[in-house]
């Protein structure tokens, strides 16, 4: 899913409305019907039927063929164009650039403010994972309590923001968080590369005692990063270390909390034994060097990402794990057309657009391969 900023430009405060009113009916429909829109927009019956289809031109929303009624909703395209608006309206966003990066779960790009400030913006796309392949996913989802990529990924994006902001306030060497909505977030831009694209450092034993301290640091304020890996710290030329990507955080309380705090400083090591053939006899140990001081795991359920939000959360991204083990290779994301919820309907829904995008599957590719530069620090 690219971003189109240019369908910005086009946007009538009709069209507008409507898309809003797709947005709000959805949060009790996962098809909204046509008349539901135009009640909830506050347009005369059938008034918002030219509007939806043009939005749905603009794959902002999708009409999909219901066996009771024929409905509509949001697309990926669409939450993000509403995500953007809020920002503009804010003043956090004026532009938007290129993108820089593809992951698995989110996309990142380039913006700018009035003041020609660049800046990133993370879009969080949760529930990338096909259930094409997988026979029991009727099963499979019927377990699950809400299946909805809208609220998951407005969930990690919530997550991520709240956890940036803590960290951020303590001093702790992670971008400055400037915005959040939605499913997206805005954050100031670190002029680095990431560990992962550096071939040399002056000083590998210094830097790998740097980020053990910030695992350890981390811990003494109750919290695991839970991806601590060469793809998400960033290193200056300076040789400083930034930490991104937060979704997985948990805290120091967690029943897993020691498995997560080893796998991250076994990372470390083991990037460190391979990349520049350093390997050190100190490493932290769970249970010796992680004393509590500081609880800002407790901060970050009181500033509104409740604990009830992070087992919600955590829940959806160990089956989106499990289920991307299971299918290795097989597992891509959906293209606006087909995604999950639409599939955990009954078995009689049809979909009304049902082609594969291209572009989609090519993104799929990580950028974070692609992009590796031999760099040198230090
Ligand atoms: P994902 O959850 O998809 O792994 P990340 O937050 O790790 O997303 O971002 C993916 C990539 O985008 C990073 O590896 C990094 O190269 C780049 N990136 C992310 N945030 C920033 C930032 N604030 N400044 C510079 N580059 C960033
Ligand atoms: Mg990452």
């Amino acid at each position: 899913m690219k971003l189109d900023a240019k369908v910005l430009r086009y946007m009538t405060p009709e069209d507008f409305r409507v898309l809003v009113a797709t947005e709000m009916g959805s949060k009790n429909h996962e098809v909204v019907p046509s008349p539901i829109i135009s009640q909830i927009a506050k347009l005369r019956h059938g008034g918002s039927h030219k509007v939806l289809s043009e939005l749905a031109r603009r794959n902002l929303v999708a009409k999909v063929q219901h066996i009771k009624y024929d409905g509509y909703r949001l697309t990926y395209g669409g939450y993000d164009y509403l995500a953007l608006r809020t920002f503009c309206q804010r003043n956090s966003v004026y532009s938007v650039g290129n993108q820089i990066g593809v992951g698995k779960e989110s996309d990142i790009y380039i913006v700018a403010n009035e003041d020609e400030r660049q800046m990133v913006l993370k879009i969080q796309r949760l529930g990338r994972v096909s259930f094409r392949t997988i026979k029991s996913k009727r099963d499979y989802l019927k377990n699950r309590k809400s299946a909805s990529w809208m609220y998951m990924s407005k969930l990690a994006a919530e997550k991520e923001y709240a956890f940036m902001k803590v960290l951020h306030e303590h001093g702790f060497p992670v971008p400055e968080p400037i915005d959040q909505n939605r499913h997206c977030i805005v954050m100031e831009l670190i002029d680095a590369f990431p560990l992962r694209q550096i071939t040399e450092v002056g000083d590998p034993g210094k830097l790998y005692s740097t980020l053990m301290n910030l695992i350890v640091k981390l811990a003494s304020y109750g919290l695991i990063h839970g991806d601590f890996n060469e793809f998400n710290i960033l290193i200056r030329e300076s040789g400083e270390a930034i930490l991104i990507d937060f979704p997985q955080m948990v805290s120091i309380d967690h029943p897993n909390a020691e498995f997560y705090f080893n796998r991250d400083v076994e990372c470390i090591r083991v990037f460190f034994k391979r990349r520049f053939q350093y390997e050190s006899m100190l490493y932290p140990k769970f249970k010796l060097d992680t004393e509590r001081e500081f609880s800002l795991d407790v901060k970050v359920a009181a500033s509104g990402f409740t604990k009830e939000k992070q087992q919600e959360l955590e829940k959806f991204q160990e089956e989106e794990g499990q289920l991307a083990q299971e299918l290795g290779d097989d597992a891509y994301r959906p293209s606006d057309n087909e995604e999950i919820e639409d599939e955990s309907e009954e078995e009689s829904e049809e979909e009304s657009e049902e082609e594969d995008n291209d572009e989609d599957e090519k993104e799929n590719n990580g950028a974070e391969e692609s992009q590796d530069v031999p760099v040198s620090i230090g």
